[in-house]
């Protein structure tokens, strides 16, 4: 079987990659590097021990994925392409809109022109609406969206359903991550933010090694053991062998199915650092600070669906993510000092 990954310079796509050649699938990805660089491509060969053929493309030119599905004969296309930055979208919200759901639409026009009728879809637990009994189910309500990035895996899981609708023979998974953290166990490849990142885990790294100053954290006054957010923090390598289960389920499926990758367990911002701390053996420099307007207090994922139809649940351990990824931030540390 041969998968078309979109977004396979990037982070999450990287470590698909790694995995479904490690299950025997044959994989061609495809990226811009509007957030990755062409290193990535060729550290995944590394680490893979294998090649697989990468194109430069946007996923907007309906034509050139077309050329893509029909020379390689695909299966099943996992499309991971899009901006992810929640603060750069408040910000940039037309050019947030205009990628992510044209690049949807393109994909599925390309891939009805060539009859690829599987696909998986990078959706996101910020779909969930904020007013939510935790655990999120798949049933949870969305919508409400705080930010136009989240709107826009709203709009892009109602074009997929829609399309699948009006195809009957065509068949999507939405996963919903929770928050992906970690980097592959060789060190090899991992997060590799181009500016000042939003999310936890990359900033708690680059402070590690003196990149930025300081971590602030955003609030220890909520209502949770130690005052601090608590998410669901799933490792990367988990979330891949999420999408090869995925993958497997497809093809006994048709019409729209959603599940949740997370591990069903929540850890707070103070947990993180320290487990963080513990694995480099150092002290992040931090301090508290206000609260980050939007965010939630507590967000962890139920798990029960994905365990009992995908077969599929997270092993590793926040432990494990920290250790790996302070092994790929020493190593990116490295090669650049080398550069
Ligand atoms: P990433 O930025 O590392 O990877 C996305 C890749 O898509 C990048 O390499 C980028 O260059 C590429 N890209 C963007 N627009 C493109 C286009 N039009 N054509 C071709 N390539 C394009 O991000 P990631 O963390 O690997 O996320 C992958 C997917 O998962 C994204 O869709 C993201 O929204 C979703 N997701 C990520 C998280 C997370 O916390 N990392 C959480 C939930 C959902
Ligand atoms: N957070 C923090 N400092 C930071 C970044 C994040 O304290 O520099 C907190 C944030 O308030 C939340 C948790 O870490 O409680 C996870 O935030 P992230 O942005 O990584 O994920 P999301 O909020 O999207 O789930």
């Amino acid at each position: 079987m041969t998968i078309f990954v979109t977004g396979g310079a990037g982070y999450i796509g990287s470590h698909v990659i790694v995995e479904l050649l490690a299950q025997g699938y044959d994989v061609v990805a495809a990226d811009n590097f509007s957030n990755s660089k062409q290193e990535a491509v060729w550290r995944t060969r590394q680490v893979s021990g294998a090649d697989f053929p990468f194109y430069e493309m946007d996923i907007c030119d309906v034509d050139g994925v077309a050329t893509i599905l029909t020379a390689h004969e695909i299966d099943c296309v996992i499309h991971l392409a899009g901006l992810k930055a929640v603060g750069e979208s408040v910000s940039k919200p037309l050019e947030y809109y205009s990628n992510n759901i044209v690049s949807t639409i393109s994909l599925l026009t390309a891939m009805e022109e060539c009859a690829v009728r599987k696909l998986i879809f990078s959706s996101s637990a910020t779909v969930y609406s904020g007013d939510n009994e935790m655990p999120l189910s798949e049933e949870s309500r969305t919508g409400n969206c705080t930010n136009p990035y989240g709107w826009t895996k709203f709009m892009c899981e109602q074009i997929m359903t829609d399309f699948s609708k009006a195809h009957k023979d065509f068949s999507v998974v939405l996963l919903r991550y929770f928050n992906p953290i970690g980097a592959h166990s060789s060190g090899m490849i991992g997060e590799d933010p181009q500016d000042i990142p939003n999310n936890l885990m990359p900033y708690i790294a680059q402070t590690a090694v003196g990149q930025l100053p300081s971590l602030s954290i955003f609030g220890d006054d909520y209502d949770t053991p130690d005052g601090t957010g608590v998410r669901d923090y799933i490792h990367v390598s988990d979330l891949a062998t999420g999408h090869a289960a995925a993958v497997d389920y497809l093809d006994t499926q048709s019409g729209v199915s959603i599940f949740n990758l997370g591990t069903g367990k929540g850890a707070s911002v103070l947990e993180l650092v320290t487990a963080f701390e513990k694995a480099a053996g150092l002290k992040i420099p931090k301090k508290i600070v206000a609260r980050r307007p939007g965010d939630l207090a507590v967000c962890y994922a139920s798990t029960e669906k994905a365990k009992r139809e995908l077969g599929w649940e997270a092993k590793k351990t926040i432990e494990d993510a920290c250790a790996d990824t302070w092994r790929w931030q020493q190593n990116k540390q490295r090669d650049s000092t080398h550069v």
